[in-house]
């Protein structure tokens, strides 16, 4: 392709035990799905169908990684959660189909800068600028199906500086990952690339200049941030 400009290569996540990457298209980022996060947010859970936000690719940081503390914040928040790696494509994709769109999963960060987040809310606007951000989206290495299977249960947690802060299981999910796939492809056409950051367990709360996080999903994998002085 002969772009008129410099621009960035496609953003990529490692795959595991393999020399290939996975190209992130779009990041689709599912709100309160586990009950006590959601009771945490001041909302009933049982009263909601499930809302989606996005992240822009480039938002991904790789495992391991050092990253400066985002800009116009202060307060800055983990929300650790599992990751569906999307690898077939599709809309109004029937739930008992879902499974077979999914390449494989990961253990993601969705980084939330909760000031900018909640003034939004207040003033009845968009979520972006609390949500899409540089750096916003580390991500561990995908694990695929061959490998991970579809983890439908097991511990997911997160440490700050080796205190634990959120500590929940997948199964908790109120919307699991079939519904889950099923239900925003009937909003979008799902591409392959498309990675889904499947919502966070209780306990959510604020990160430092300094701070390490690490986060956990059973079968799937340990990721390590540390957020630069
Ligand atoms: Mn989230």
């Amino acid at each position: 392709m002969n772009y008129a400009i410099d621009f960035p290569a496609t953003p990529v996540l490692p795959v595991a035990e393999s020399n290939k990457v996975f190209p992130v298209g779009r990041i689709y980022c599912v709100g309160r799905n586990y009950a006590e996060h959601a009771r945490e947010m001041g909302h009933d859970p049982d009263r909601e169908p499930p809302f989606f936000f996005m992240k822009p690719a480039d938002a991904v940081v790789q495992n391991g990684a050092t990253i400066p503390f985002p800009r116009a914040t202060q307060d800055l928040h983990h929300e650790i959660e599992m990751v569906v790696a999307i690898g077939k494509g599709g809309a109004d994709i029937p739930e008992d189909k879902a499974l077979d769109r999914i390449f494989g999963y990961g253990v993601g960060l969705d980084m939330t800068r909760r000031d900018i987040q909640g003034e939004a809310k207040k003033m009845g606007r968009p979520w972006e600028m609390g949500k899409a951000f540089d750096n916003s989206a580390p991500c561990t290495l995908l694990k695929p199906v061959s490998m991970a299977g579809h983890p439908a249960k097991g511990a997911i947690w997160l440490k700050v500086n080796g205190a634990v802060k959120q500590k929940g299981d997948l199964a908790e999910m109120i919307w699991n990952v079939p519904e889950t796939i099923a239900y925003l492809s009937r909003l979008v056409t799902l591409r392959p690339g498309d990675l889904i950051m499947s919502g966070t367990p209780a306990g959510v709360g604020p990160v430092q200049r300094g701070d390490k996080l690490e986060g956990h999903v059973d079968g799937v994998g340990d990721l390590t941030i540390t957020y630069a002085r």
